[in-house]
């Protein structure tokens, strides 16, 4: 077999045992470049690759190459230099991911033969920009656990080259989880970095500018400003649905910053496809970049967490009292940071040690498990009906919407997994169904959730909405 077929077949075989965002992320723009005697040499892209596929994956692309070549034992990285020939590449099925706008991107690197315009040339500064981020924001506060490391390392890449590799970034997971600091950690470092035009909003906060624009009839001045950025980052993209006027102007935006190889960056609670009413070509532009997931931090990362935050705010606690908040709050990171902060304000006011008895009873209201238990029939369905954009009542009266089918399902699966009720108990609260009806669309969801990547993410989502409030 030659390199590159070889290269192609471990490559399909890698595709199908790692996420697409990591296999897009980390195993585009590869190639084999030498075949040693028990050495594989492979070409990377950037620095981030190399370091990934040389630390995380070196395992997995071992042990698929040696099913082809049992001879190699070992695999090293060495950066391509943005030399991407095709014909030795090898890597088709990769290239067609990658948005190559090399040629039109910016030069932010600061680069010799380009020498960065002073601020004030670039309309960038005092008065006449406002970049709006929040210099509070850091990746070296920001902790990096398997929940978000896919995240963190392409937003650093993202940083490093803004308008390069990922383009656009788009940063999904629930509410909480540390999809504002890590945008607004990159768009920090990119300011600082790269002097660049960088712009933060929020997509609710975008929508009712652009409403106030057009009443002012100044849409066209609103616009203007928004495509003279070198990096544009827009949190919570879910709030696009349902606004179709500013999903076609979001579009537009979108479209001249992308033409140029401005970077822009997204995060949503939910990915692109579990976005209401999200029309069809603004799906297909966030899809086509980069996308990465955060999802809850697990209990290593929560003792991390913790000890980061006390050590910044330079607060004691002991490792039992760190073990137990770890244990108890493990929704998200915002209501950990809540119970540290009760913690310290309360223990500096007191000139007290914490003890385990005296912080169960100061964070006894945060307490996840605690939470749990306030979880209703009727804060699941809601939940529901919330994430598929129709009224509860939809699903738990008699009638026959069809856009209540499959909102209906899944909240009886939820039902049933969540608050673990009988069958009967279930076509009693989704309207005095029978309870046959309740067991089948239970059977049905659970063999779905096997396969259907779009099912698992919609569960996932609807669960962090009323595990949370
Ligand atoms: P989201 O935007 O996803 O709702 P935020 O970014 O606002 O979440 O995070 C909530 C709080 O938790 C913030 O104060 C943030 O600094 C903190 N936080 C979240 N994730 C992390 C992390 N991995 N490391 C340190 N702090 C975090
Ligand atoms: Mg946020």
């Amino acid at each position: 077999m030659r390199p590159e077929e070889l290269w192609q077949t471990v490559l399909g075989e890698i595709e199908l045992s790692i996420s697409k965002a990591s296999f897009t992320t980390w195993f585009k723009n590869t190639s084999i470049c030498e075949i040693n005697q028990n050495e594989i040499k492979i070409a990377v892209p950037n620095i981030f690759a190399k370091e990934w596929l040389e630390k995380k994956y070196r395992g997995i692309i071992i042990s698929t190459i040696r099913k082809h070549h049992p001879e190699i034992n070992s695999i090293s990285c060495h950066l391509n230099n943005g030399n991407n020939d095709k014909k030795n590449a090898g890597s088709k099925s990769v290239d067609s991911v990658v948005i190559k706008n090399n040629n039109q991107s910016l030069d932010l690197s600061g680069s010799k033969k380009t020498a960065p315009a002073p601020a004030q040339n670039r309309g960038y500064g005092e008065s006449a920009f406002y970049s709006n981020l929040n210099p509070k924001y850091h990746f070296d506060t920001y902790v990096v656990g398997s929940n978000n490391e896919l995240a963190y390392a392409a937003c650093k890449s993202v940083a490093e080259d803004p308008g390069v590799n990922y383009n656009p970034l788009f940063i999904y997971g629930g509410v909480g989880l540390g999809k504002t600091h890590l945008l607004q950690a990159t768009g920090n470092f990119i300011e600082n970095k790269h002097k660049a035009r960088v712009k933060y909003i929020g997509m609710e906060r975008f929508a009712n500018e652009l409403i106030d624009s057009i009443q002012a009839s100044k849409a066209k001045e609103f616009k203007n400003k928004y495509i003279q950025l070198d990096v544009l980052i827009i949190d919570d993209a879910q709030f696009l649905s349902k606004k179709e006027k500013t999903q076609e102007e979001f579009f537009h935006v979108f479209e001249s910053l992308y033409q140029h190889g401005k970077q822009i960056i997204i995060s949503s609670d939910r990915p692109p496809k579990s976005i209401p009413t999200l029309e069809d070509r603004l799906r297909s532009r966030f899809e086509g970049g980069m996308m990465a997931d955060i999802s809850k931090p697990d209990m290593e990362t929560r003792i991390a967490i913790i000890e980061k935050k006390i050590q910044e705010k330079n607060f004691y606690l002991d490792r039992q009292i760190i073990n137990y908040l770890a244990e108890n709050i493990y929704h998200n990171v915002r209501e950990l940071e809540g119970a540290l902060n009760k913690i310290i304000v309360t223990y500096q006011l007191r000139n007290a040690e914490p003890s385990i008895k005296g912080i169960a009873d100061l964070v006894e209201d945060l307490i996840s498990s605690n939470r749990q238990k306030n979880i209703t029939p009727q804060k699941i369905i809601e939940a529901v009906a919330e994430f598929f954009d129709i009224k509860a009542s939809d699903i738990y009266e008699k009638g026959r919407k069809k856009q209540a089918i499959r909102p209906r399902q899944v909240a009886i699966h939820l039902l049933r997994k969540d608050l673990s009720l009988s069958f009967p108990e279930i076509g009693q609260s989704i309207g005095g169904r029978d309870h046959s009806t309740a067991m089948y669309a239970n059977k049905k969801i659970i063999k779905e959730l096997d396969s259907n990547k779009i099912l698992q993410d919609q569960v996932k989502f609807i669960r962090e909405k009323y595990m949370i409030y």
